[in-house]
């Protein structure tokens, strides 16, 4: 049995109101984020997290709505953001087909077993998505009118959902401004949701960034965290390719990826892990192995 961690520990804390109808609840660790919104009588919520506790309170916050329907939209298949299903066994969990894949082939139930023993906490690891969405859609959820952007690179799965009513685009973890892209997934993937999302935040009316992990951003800011990703992953593409054009070795490859500058400090718990040296490794390992010859 795992309990009696430091995390569960700390007071649950009260929602931020984003304005109508929208709250968004936030995690001390990894300042992970998730989302609220109430219209009429549906409720919808994203990433609910994180740990057992946080997502019990929050489990009665939406039971004291009697909400006639109850959507869960998941960005991604990594535990901080899957963590939340089993605890809404009447919500109809919605995902792109790329996590519905993860969740259905138990590599999503890995990561959440993986991340209970890290931290000693106790979620229930039965995972599921109800119905799976394509990348691009617009949906009606409820009341709710919900667009699904591509957003992999980050992990090999993603969608960023763009709620329409409330103005809000919920990013996933990119647009972080406590962090910065960390790359599970290919780069060039990460590049293109780097892009998409610029593109969606130059073209519609969004009040709210919220990305999976930090504060809510006006759009204006968070387009400015935005172009800064981006840049640094477009240089640390460049560093590697001329690189390994120029024939470096493995080893100097490598110190060229490192070199890239990250655009942002990272919070310590996400520093811990080594997100530099981390992206450095796999660009340079995925760049050499794209190569020709
Ligand atoms: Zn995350």
């Amino acid at each position: 049995v795992l309990h009696g961690s430091a995390l569960e520990s700390q007071s649950v804390r009260a929602g931020s109101d984003l304005g109508p109808g929208v709250w968004l609840f936030q995690s001390p660790l990894w300042q992970t984020n998730c989302l609220l919104a109430v219209l009429g009588s549906d409720a919808l919520l994203c990433d609910p997290s994180l740990t057992p506790q946080e997502i019990v309170a929050l489990r009665t916050q939406v039971e004291s709505l009697r909400p006639s329907s109850e959507h869960m939209l998941i960005t991604h298949s990594d535990y901080d953001h899957t963590c939340g299903i089993p605890f809404f066994p009447t919500a109809t969990v919605v995902a792109g087909e790329a996590t519905a894949a993860a969740v259905a082939d138990g590599s999503a139930a890995r990561k959440l077993e993986a991340g209970a023993r890290e931290w000693q906490l106790a979620w229930p690891w039965s995972l599921r998505v109800d119905p799976t969405v394509a990348a691009g859609a617009t949906l009606t959820l409820g009341g709710f009118l919900v667009s699904t952007i591509e957003a992999p690179g980050h992990v090999d799965d993603g969608l960023a959902y763009l709620l329409h009513e409330q103005g809000v685009l919920v990013a996933g973890d990119y647009l972080s401004p406590i962090s910065y892209p960390w790359l599970f997934g290919p780069l060039h993937e990460a590049i293109g949701t780097c892009e998409r999302l610029l593109d969606l935040l130059a073209r519609a009316p969004v009040r709210w960034v919220v990305p999976g992990h930090g504060q809510a951003l006006s759009s204006s800011d968070a387009q400015r965290v935005g172009e800064q990703d981006l840049a640094y992953l477009r240089q640390l593409e460049s560093r590697v390719s001329d690189a390994l054009s120029a024939g470096a070795s493995p080893g100097e490859v490598l110190l060229r990826a490192y070199s890239v500058e990250p655009p942002r400090p990272a919070t310590p718990d996400f520093e811990a892990y080594g997100l530099r040296s981390w992206n450095a490794q796999r660009v340079a390992e995925q760049l050499r192995e794209a190569a020709p010859g």
